[in-house]
């Protein structure tokens, strides 16, 4: 037996809207032995996302509700500190599905784990920007929003991993870049930093005219994140022949009941000329994985893609974290720092 103990959070009871103190606890048990083929890896960084909430539900969605007791899913970065695989070696630093735990063991043919190859950007934006959700927002916006140069682009939850990509991409490919956020400080720094052409902030009072404003010619991609108030203003001012790459919708997360929610699908749907609207998920282009990861790390490393984010400190801090995050507490990609 290791002398490592591993602490985990786990899903001890199912949220009924809002994230309560029991929900989720943190349990300690012992790292086992490893067995032939098998990798220890200890936690660096964990990343935290908005789809992990809906899966807290007893609903089945895109991907299987984490069972009760079981470790809350999630993306980390790991170091290879034991190794009974030969694929791996004591020292390697992978991105795998690991979940919310400081140790974890995986099988050494596990599947959607990646060596990290140095290309000179920060651990941890490989969870972000460079991570799932940076080639989510470009593999979303590219093939499913096909924008064109010249063309008005709106993304919401500008300031977070995906749609910072989002925007910043648009504006590489000639769009006018118009982002949705939180709080005007958020969108001073979706302009001023991350080069967007103007943000709204929908939570001041006058969306609707704001957006109306600010997309003279109307919207020919709107990249969905949120859902809610931002689709029905966007609606409102979508061009015929104009696509929505349909991400999430956020704002329905921690929705009490989920077959209340009037979703993005919803609004689209009953338009008189509805967009060309689809959902999709990042797995679908897993075969471009790398060649993503690379030019989306090429690009931070070339200072041609910028971003923030925001730390908590050691897995105590996660639940607090992800509850802030669910509620646009966060800035930029929310981590947790499990260990340097
Ligand atoms: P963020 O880091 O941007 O965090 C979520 C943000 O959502 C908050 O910071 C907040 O920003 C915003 N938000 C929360 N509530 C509302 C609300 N009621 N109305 C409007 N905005 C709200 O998240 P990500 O960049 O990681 O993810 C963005 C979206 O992409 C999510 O919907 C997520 O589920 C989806 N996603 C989908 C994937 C796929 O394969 N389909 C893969 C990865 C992510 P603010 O303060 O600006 O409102």
């Amino acid at each position: 037996m290791s002398d490592n103990a591993n602490r985990k959070v786990v899903l001890n009871k199912r949220p009924q809207g809002e994230i309560a103190n029991d929900d989720l606890v943190i349990r300690e048990e012992p790292v086992r032995d490893l067995k032939d083929g098998e990798v220890l890896l200890k936690t660096l960084w964990l990343s935290l996302d908005p789809y992990m909430r809906p899966r807290m539900n007893d609903s089945k969605g895109y991907m299987d509700p984490i069972e009760i007791g079981a470790t809350i899913v999630g993306e980390s970065v790991g170091r290879v500190v034991e190794s009974k695989s030969p694929k791996y070696s004591v020292g390697d630093v992978v991105t795998s599905y690991s979940g919310w735990q400081e140790y974890s063991i995986i099988s050494g043919d596990a599947p959607m784990v990646y060596k990290i190859k140095d290309q000179g950007v920060p651990l941890q934006a490989y969870l972000g920007v460079a991570g799932m959700p940076g080639r989510t927002g470009y593999c979303g916006l590219t093939h499913v929003g096909k924008p064109k140069a010249g063309e008005t682009v709106v993304v919401a939850a500008a300031s977070g991993p995906v749609g910072t990509v989002v925007g910043q991409t648009a504006k590489q490919m000639g769009c006018r870049v118009v982002g949705v956020a939180g709080g005007e400080k958020k969108c001073r720094y979706v302009v001023e930093e991350l080069g967007f052409d103007a943000c709204i902030d929908y939570k001041g009072g006058n969306l609707e005219a704001d957006l109306k404003a600010a997309c003279p010619d109307g919207i020919d991609v709107y990249f969905e994140n949120v859902g809610g108030a931002v689709t029905r203003a966007v609606a409102k001012l979508l061009n015929s022949g104009s696509r929505v790459p349909i991400c999430g919708f956020v704002s329905a997360y921690n929705a009490e009941d989920a077959s209340k929610v009037e979703t993005p699908f919803h609004v689209f749907g009953a338009m008189e000329e509805p967009p060309e609207h689809r959902f999709f998920l990042v797995t679908e282009w897993q075969d471009q994985h790398q060649e993503v990861t690379a030019h989306l790390a090429e690009q931070i490393a070339s200072g041609k893609l910028k971003y923030s984010e925001t730390v908590a400190e050691g897995l105590d801090n996660a639940v607090e974290a992800f509850k802030g995050m669910l509620n646009g507490k966060n800035f930029g990609k929310q981590l947790v720092r499990i260990a340097d």
